[in-house]
Formats: structure tokens, C-alpha cells, sequence
């Protein structure tokens, strides 16, 4: 049984007393409750990553770094490697999130460098994926997501896939409104269980969490979270509301 995953991915937003502030309220609002059974991931801006580190010890939310270099040190003015990610006390790393593709240029070999950098250090990836309006519109999404898995994925042994995490994230769902319905999302997640089956085999196949990411809100994730090849969701927007958050964790 794969444990669900919801991550949240703040992006360029929150100071570090407002991220103080929101951990805050979402460690208070399970104190008089067992933990979620679901990890609980969030992707802060990397000034406040130490500070919730410390606030966040020994709780069940876990730290993400929205993205990393693939060099271990060196004159990367404004980069961050993953040995840095490591120390500051984070768990996870998203590697090859679509504004990285698209605004930062990343292509699939540096985000496989990326991802051998962040597994290299004990960092879960989180290898996001999606295809554009146009390609989806072209037919294309199919070959535009085994494209990106299997140039994503390059070279990855099995004991180190096992340690990563998919999430899709179709482009035209991201920051939009327009969330995948639930057939198109999970088409597209048993096409990429049976990609990971064909180069894997089944026991990587069953174990590995593909999370679902694109306008995903309180109301949409119950029954997106419902289907069978659905293992969590990676969200923006909403997870920037505390009580949003904890909806989406709470399943309610
Ligand atoms: C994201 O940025 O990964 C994302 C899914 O954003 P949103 O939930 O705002 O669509």
C-alpha cells in the first residue's frame, strides 16, 4: 500500500515569519489529533528552509526544495545544491517542475542530472512531468510523457527509482483553474504506472507514489485522491491557505 503524499509547493511566496506562521497553524491543527496518515510535504522558498527545519522537528510535515543544482559547489552564482538542500533539513527536492522547463530552460538530461545530484544525497525527488495545451491538443501526450520518464529517468537503477516520487502535472492545469478531470488524470497516471512497469518491473511499479499536480483545490482532491492510480497531490496555489491545506490533507 503506497502511502499518499501531499506536498505543497509555495513557490515565490511567503517570508519566513509567514511561513513560521502557517506551520504554526497546521501543527496546531492536528495537536489534539493523531498525525495525518498521509505525508505531508512543503516546498518553501529556501530563506525560510532552516527555520521551519528547527520549528518542524520531530513533527509529520516534511521539507522540500522547490529545486536544485546539479553541481555539488562551485561558481553557480544564485544555485543551490543538493548537499545544501540536505543540511538545511530537507527530505524531498522537486527536480524538473514545469516553470523550471519553461522559464528556466531546463531540458530532460539536466533534469537527470538533477535528480542523480538530489538522490546522491539522500534527497527524495519528486520528478515532475506534464505535457503542454498544444501537445495535449496535438495528441501528443502520451509521447511527451514517456519522453520525459525515460529521459528523466536515465540510468536510474531500481533501488534508487524506488526512492523517487512522479508527480504529473499537465502545463494547461498549472496556476490556471483547469484541473484535469478525473478520467484524464487517471489515464494519464496508469500510462505512467505502465511505463515504470515496462522499464522496473512490478515491484517498483506497485511502490511508487505518482502524485497528481494542476489547480488542485479542497473540492477537487477527494475524488481525485479516490482513483486507483492517484497516490497524492502537488499543489500551488492552494496550499499557500492554511485551511486549505489542512482540507486537502484531511480529505474533507
Ligand atoms: C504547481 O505549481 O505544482 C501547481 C500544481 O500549482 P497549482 O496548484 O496552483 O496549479
Amino acid at each position: 500500500m503506497i502511502k499518499p503524499i501531499i506536498a505543497g509547493n509555495w513557490k515565490m511566496n511567503k517570508t519566513i515569519a509567514e511561513a513560521e506562521a502557517f506551520t504554526g497553524r497546521l501543527l496546531a491543527d492536528f495537536a489534539a489529533t493523531a498525525p495525518p496518515d498521509r505525508e505531508v510535504v512543503i516546498a518553501p522558498p529556501f530563506t525560510a528552509l532552516k527555520v521551519l527545519a528547527d520549528a518542524l522537528q520531530g513533527s509529520f510535515v516534511r521539507l522540500a526544495g522547490q529545486n536544485l543544482n546539479e553541481a555539488e559547489q562551485g561558481a553557480f552564482t544564485g544555485e543551490i545544491s543538493a548537499g545544501m538542500l540536505k543540511e538545511a533539513g530537507c527530505t524531498y527536492c522537486l527536480v524538473g517542475h514545469s516553470e523550471r522547463r519553461t522559464l528556466f530552460a531546463e531540458g530532460d538530461a539536466q533534469v537527470n542530472r538533477k535528480l542523480t545530484a538530489a538522490l546522491k544525497y539522500g534527497l527524495r525527488p519528486i520528478l515532475c512531468i506534464g505535457e503542454s495545451l498544444q501537445e495535449r491538443e496535438a495528441g501528443k501526450t502520451f509521447p511527451v510523457i514517456e519522453r520525459q520518464l525515460k529521459e528523466g529517468l536515465n540510468n536510474l537503477p531500481a533501488s534508487d527509482m524506488k526512492f523517487c516520487v512522479i508527480a504529473y502535472e499537465p502545463v494547461w492545469a498549472i496556476g490556471t483553474g483547469k484541473t484535469a478531470s478525473p478520467e484524464q488524470a487517471q489515464e494519464v497516471h496508469r500510462f505512467i504506472r505502465e511505463q515504470i512497469l515496462a522499464i522496473y518491473g512490478v515491484s517498483v511499479a506497485a511502490e511508487i507514489a505518482v502524485l497528481y499536480g494542476g489547480s488542485v483545490t479542497p473540492d477537487n482532491a477527494p475524488s481525485l485522491l479516490a482513483l486507483p492510480d492517484i497516490n497524492g497531490a502537488l499543489i500551488g496555489g492552494a496550499s499557500l491557505n492554511v485551511e486549505a491545506f489542512v482540507r486537502i490533507i484531511k480529505g474533507s
